[in-house]
Order: structure tokens, then sequence, then C-alpha cells
């Protein structure tokens, strides 16, 4: 994954995508989630999270108390010692969050607690949440970090377009 080249990308396309992405809070296709659904496995054929790693570059996931049980037990923490030396707690939300990006967890674009890692990167993009246009916010927020849910959305508006072209 080249990540100079998606920056470049994500920012022209940005716009466009996030104006269709709005359509949806008045109208929605009745068929949105097979959409969604066959574009998301189209997209899986050409991203290689491997070659990319940018969420764990750029973002934090949410670290829940299960999560921070988890990870503290398998690096033999305590659970307040872990997150003392790597969390803060998001004032508005109280979630807490990695305080170092990248995350201190990637080695060479690999995450090196993927056994044990938040379930919030286990889930991470989250292109199977529904109903899909309940998640716009979400994929607006994405698109300038994940260039697989660029992709996606991408490839939902080509395709709703396509339809909304033929409906007349
Ligand atoms: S989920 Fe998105 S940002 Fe994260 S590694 Fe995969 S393609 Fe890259
Ligand atoms: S815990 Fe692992 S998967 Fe999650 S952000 Fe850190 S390196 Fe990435």
């Amino acid at each position: 994954m080249d990540l100079v080249k998606f920056k470049a990308r994500s920012k022209a396309k940005r716009a466009p995508l996030t104006e269709f992405l709005a359509k949806f809070d008045i109208v929605v296709p009745p068929d949105m989630d097979a959409i969604a659904s066959k574009a998301n496995e189209e997209v899986w054929k050409e991203i290689d999270c491997t070659t990319c790693a940018n969420c764990c570059k750029t973002m934090s996931p949410t670290f829940s108390p299960k999560d921070i049980k988890r990870i503290a037990a398998h690096l033999q923490m305590k659970p307040n010692e872990f997150k003392e030396k790597y969390l803060y707690k998001e004032e508005e939300t109280g979630d807490w969050m990695n305080k170092q990006q990248p995350c201190q967890f990637l080695e060479n674009n690999m995450c090196t607690i993927y056994d044990v890692r938040p379930d919030d990167c286990a889930g991470f993009p989250h292109h199977h949440l529904k109903p899909f246009d309940m998640y716009n916010d979400m994929y607006r927020d994405n698109l300038k970090h994940c260039p697989a849910t660029l992709l996606l959305v991408e490839k939902v508006k080509a395709a709703v377009e396509r339809k909304w072209d033929m409906n007349g």
C-alpha cells in the first residue's frame, strides 16, 4: 500500500464521497445492505491490511475494561499500571485511548498483541455493521485514515448512482 498516494487520493475524493454519504440522511435504497456487502467483498480482493496498518499509525482504538484486563494480563502487568503507561481517558466520552500514535504495539506493520488486541481493532474498519446508512459519520471520518473504507464508499457510490440513473 502506497500511503502517500492514498493520502492524495483521499484528499481529492473526500468532498464528493462525504456529499454522497450525506444523501443517506434523506433517502436510502431498499437494498442498501446488499449493495454494501457486495462492495465490501470486492474491497478485500484489492486491499491487504498487512501492507498498510494506517489505522494503527494514525488512529487510536477504544480500549474497553475487558480489553485492558486481557492485554494487561498478557503483558504481565496490572490493569492500572497498563493504563498509566499507555492510555489516557478522553474527557468527553470517558473512553480509554492510546497516548501514542503510531500505536505502541505496532512493529514492522504488524500488531505485537494480535491475539489479545482490543475488540475495536479486531472489528475495524467495521464494514460489517448494519444498516449501512446508520454509520455514515463513521465512514465519513474514516475516509482519511482507511484505504479500504475509501474504496468501499467509492464502490457503494458507483453502484447506487448506477441504480438511481436506471430508475431515472
Ligand atoms: S483497516 Fe484500513 S487503515 Fe487499517 S490496515 Fe486495513 S486498509 Fe489499512
Ligand atoms: S493494538 Fe494492534 S491492531 Fe490495535 S492499533 Fe495497536 S497495533 Fe494496531
